[in-house]
């Protein structure tokens, strides 16, 4: 049965609890930190307005969330405090709770009718739903909404390459590729107090919190929020899209959507995306599709590795060709070795590799074929391919703020192989594939790229018009 408009592929119980009667239905929000395009919240009201009870929306806050630093934090913080005015405007109370979900959400629901959660991917993600569905005595409801198409849907198993889940997925789309109505629900929980320990001030929370300061915010680059991610969004669909595809591998130019962040941290829909560029469709076929190629079948992609690998943060987790090829020229001569530490300083003798490592290091981003660049080249310089993978990812989750998340094990991968072919065979990367700086001299603009990030770090700010700051 379709409720909310809400495809039932979607929902899935996460427990088999009888229905008490309860004050109010609880939206535990974890992943999809937005108002818009939530299904997980729009779940909620559909339920909450069938029993005539408010929606209570619940935010755990954790000081030791895996790898997260003062960068994540000060973006997640203030996407969340544009998002709980949102939600108190359609009447939902919102409160951020300091502490695990697998405490907090059970003891808060002990008022509550039932609670519906939104899906994560990673480890500790499925571990909290986990430990919040065996504690909790009302019914426990997941409603999967930060991927266009149910992810098991799409299929069953670890896909082998962007070639075998594409057909699955294009199939699909039609099915999956719809809106969804932000409702109000008819009965507000504005007035609702809770017994709660923990509660924290979005105002305060930042001071309060005993994390890792190492890495500032990026901010001067990056404003976080729905209503930035929109109005960045809306700036790349009427200027950028139609040179999507001649500057997909042109680091130089800015003809990319810089969403990544915003999906990241659920403060946009990749659904809202699709729909909006599809728009576009008359204008810009080609761009359409290939924006859609990256914003579905990529992403979902790295969602389909992460849901059916067990270790994918883990060097095991590449392909057992490119482990094999890797280990066997693992004993080569490196021409540089570079430990994690000067690769974090961008103190390589390279300067499109330590503009690229600036770039992320400045701005929490980094256009897409420098990252291919930039991995590729921790993997040559480092003693062993196993050390390159834990500098890569250590790196990547400490900088982007995109990090920690499917793409990021899935990227991280690919340096190594994954989603990939095997290759030529060369020194050290045996049969992964390459990339040389030579080939970034023929193929882009590399010094205008090199000028663009020096531009960056002498300006503290980006100086040109996509990464949104005003
Ligand atoms: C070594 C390496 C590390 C990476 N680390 C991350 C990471 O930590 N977080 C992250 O989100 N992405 C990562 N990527 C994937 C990709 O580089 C970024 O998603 C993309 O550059 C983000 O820029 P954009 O939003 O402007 O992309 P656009 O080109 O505008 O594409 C729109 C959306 O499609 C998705 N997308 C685009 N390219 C890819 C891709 N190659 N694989 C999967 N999804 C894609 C993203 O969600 C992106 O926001 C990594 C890639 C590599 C090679």
């Amino acid at each position: 049965m379709k409720q909310a408009g809400i495809d039932p592929e979607r929902v899935v119980p996460l427990n088999d609890k009888g229905l008490p009667k309860g004050d109010f239905v609880i939206y535990w929000m974890q992943q999809s930190q937005r108002l818009d395009y939530n299904h997980a919240l729009q779940y909620a009201v559909h339920l909450a307005d069938e029993r005539g009870l408010g929606v209570v929306v619940i935010f755990c806050l954790m000081d030791d969330y895996p790898e997260a630093n003062l960068r994540h934090y000060a973006f997640m913080l203030e996407g969340l405090r544009e998002t709980a005015l949102d939600l108190g405007e359609l009447g939902m109370k919102f409160f951020l709770i300091k502490g695990r979900p697998e405490e907090a959400i059970p003891r808060l629901a002990r008022r509550a009718s039932l609670v519906v959660c939104d899906r994560g991917y990673l480890r500790h993600q499925i571990a909290w739903r986990h430990g919040v569905g065996r504690r909790i005595e009302c019914p426990f409801i997941q409603v999967e909404g930060d991927v266009v198409i149910p992810v098991e849907r799409v299929s069953s198993k670890a896909e082998y390459a962007a070639r075998t889940i594409r057909p699955k997925m294009h199939r699909l789309l039609g099915h999956f590729l719809k809106p969804l109505e932000t409702r109000a629900p008819r009965r507000s929980s504005v007035g609702i107090e809770l017994d709660v320990t923990g509660e924290a001030s979005l105002e305060d929370a930042m001071e309060k919190l005993s994390i890792d300061r190492g890495v500032p915010p990026a901010g001067n680059f990056f404003r976080p929020g729905a209503v930035q991610a929109r109005r960045l969004f809306q700036k790349f669909l009427e200027e950028k899209l139609e040179n999507y595809v001649p500057n997909h591998n042109q680091p130089q130019t800015d003809n990319c959507s810089c969403m990544s962040m915003y999906l990241h941290f659920g403060q946009i829909s990749p659904m809202e995306l699709a729909l909006k560029v599809q728009e576009h469709r008359d204008d810009n076929p080609e761009a359409v599709d290939a924006f859609l190629e990256e914003l579905i079948v990529r992403r979902e992609l790295a969602i389909n590795f992460v849901r059916y690998t067990d270790d994918y943060d883990s060097f095991g987790s590449i392909p057992a060709w490119a482990r094999r090829t890797l280990e066997r020229h693992a004993p080569n001569r490196r021409p540089y070795v570079y430990s994690a530490a000067d690769l974090d300083a961008a103190a390589t003798h390279d300067p499109y590799w330590n503009a690229a490592m600036n770039e992320m290091k400045y701005t929490g981003f980094m256009h897409n074929y420098m990252r291919m660049y930039w991995g590729k080249k921790i993997l040559e310089w480092s003693p062993t391919p196993r050390e390159a993978y834990r500098t890569l990812m250590w790196l990547n989750n400490r900088h982007f703020l995109d990090g920690r998340d499917p793409n990021s094990y899935a990227g991280a991968g690919w340096v190594f192989g994954l989603h990939d072919r095997p290759w030529g065979e060369r020194d050290i990367f045996g049969t992964v594939r390459t990339m040389t700086a030579s080939g970034l001299e023929r193929k882009c603009d590399i010094r205008a790229y090199v000028e663009k990030v020096g531009g960056y770090i002498l300006t503290g700010s980006p100086g040109r018009e996509n990464t949104g700051a005003s």
